[in-house]
């Protein structure tokens, strides 16, 4: 089970999530079963930014309501860690339902996929997930 992302989204995930640092970056990841079809950005709305993130309520009830209305499904949502790793932290885990959404972490030029599952082997909720990045977005290359 691996996750796709195309490089050019990637890339300007990465980019965004540069230009705010040092306050974490976080968004939502729209796509169809195991592809990312478009990381979105939202407001970080946490008290201490440079610690914690929380997605704009408003930016994840219109997102699910578009989804509801035959739009793209949510499938995920993004955020960075300026200063740590891009492995979860106990505090996403705390926040993070066992939905089997995909959680995907940058820090840098670094970036890493997680699930949110039941009985996750990081802090009991998040399983690593594989991250294939597509440069040839979608296009067979001739070689
Ligand atoms: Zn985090």
């Amino acid at each position: 089970m691996t996750l796709i992302i195309s490089s050019t989204i990637l890339d300007d995930l990465l980019r965004y999530a540069k230009a705010v640092a040092p306050e974490e970056a976080c968004g939502l990841l729209f796509g169809e079963g195991r592809v990312i079809q478009r990381a979105s950005p939202t407001k970080n709305i946490a008290v201490d930014k440079q610690k914690f993130f929380e997605i704009d309520p408003a930016a994840l009830i219109a997102a699910e309501r578009n989804m509801r209305e035959g739009g793209k499904a949510i499938i995920g949502y993004f955020h960075s860690h300026p200063a740590g790793s891009v492995e979860p932290s106990q505090t996403d885990a705390s926040m993070a339902a066992p939905d089997g959404r995909i959680w995907l972490i940058t820090n840098g030029d670094e970036v890493a996929a997680w699930q949110a599952v039941a009985n996750g082997q990081i802090f009991g909720r998040f399983d690593p997930i594989p991250l294939d990045c597509d440069s040839t977005n979608g296009q067979t290359a001739e070689s």
